[in-house]
């Protein structure tokens, strides 16, 4: 569905990057791994890739927490395999802390690495994706783009800017067969949350499985932590002919947290 087409997934050796780098090779795109490993780790994921889905793949590694590094990252991955049709911002970090002691190099960490750097990618990746009259941009965002929860002051910012930002990207690239659109991910299953999942664990003596059970009981109907595969489906789909009225939306994978 994809083949002949180059995607761009940033934060992509893990987690949810990971699982949707694997989706779409495995709908034939051919795939720049971005990451911030050594570059021998990032080669043997991209490599891995390749040989599991018969794809071209390189692994470009970046620090976007640097600006500088993050606006040449389109740039690196052009020079790498070839220049993005589709673009995935997905690396992202989460610090929670009430509002009078939250850290200010955390909240400039938060900003740069889940907004600031999708400004940049978005920025480099438009120009050759108009002229190319198709393009696929799929921001991953979150539930904490749509809706608020406490001590997640720096990212509910950025998750709530990139949804903003990326409305705007769709507008102006309207009539030139790209779509820009936001995942709103849920509860998932990745090492983001393994801080908030300890942090809970130790009101119930340590046990992790009764600290997921109360996570999901807060926010998220479903009752499941969503597999990462899920959230790669989902972008395979926003980057099929069959989304392409669809742009602009930012779209809850959720399990009926933002319904209530
Ligand atoms: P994760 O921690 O497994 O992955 C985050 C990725 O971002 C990693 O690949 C990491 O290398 C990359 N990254 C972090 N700092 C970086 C930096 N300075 N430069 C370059 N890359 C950097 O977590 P995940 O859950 O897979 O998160 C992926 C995205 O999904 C994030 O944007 C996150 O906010 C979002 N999200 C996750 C959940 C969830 O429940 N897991 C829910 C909603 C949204």
């Amino acid at each position: 569905m994809l083949k002949g087409r180059t995607a761009l997934v940033t934060g992509a050796t893990q987690g949810i990057g990971e699982a949707i780098a694997a989706a779409l090779a495995a709908a034939g795109a051919d795939l720049v791994v971005h990451g911030i490993e050594p570059q021998a780790r990032g080669d043997a994921v991209a490599g891995a890739l390749a040989a599991a889905h018969g794809v071209r793949a390189a692994y470009v590694r970046a620090d976007l927490a640097d600006a500088t590094q993050a606006a040449a990252l389109v740039d690196s991955a052009t020079q790498a395999l070839a220049s993005p049709d589709i673009l995935v911002n997905n690396a992202g970090i989460q610090h929670t802390s009430p509002i009078d002691s939250f850290l200010p190099d955390r909240w400039d960490a938060i900003i740069a690495i889940n907004l600031s750097a999708a400004f940049y990618t978005m920025r480099a990746a438009v120009p050759a994706m108009r002229e190319r009259r198709w393009g696929r941009i799929v921001n991953i965002a979150s539930v904490h783009g749509l809706v608020a929860s406490v001590n997640k002051t720096a990212y509910l910012a950025s998750k709530h800017g990139l949804v903003g930002m990326s409305k705007g990207v769709a507008l102006e690239t309207a009539t030139d067969g790209i779509t820009v659109n936001c995942i709103c991910p849920g509860w998932t299953e990745t090492p983001i949350l393994t801080p908030q999942i300890e942090a809970r664990a130790a009101q119930f003596g340590g046990d992790r499985d009764a600290a997921i059970r109360d996570l999901l009981k807060e926010k998220q109907p479903n009752l499941t932590l969503l597999p990462p595969s899920r959230i790669g489906e989902v972008a395979v789909f926003l980057c099929s002919d069959s989304a392409v009225g669809i742009t602009g939306v930012s779209l809850p994978v959720d399990g009926g947290w933002t319904a209530q």
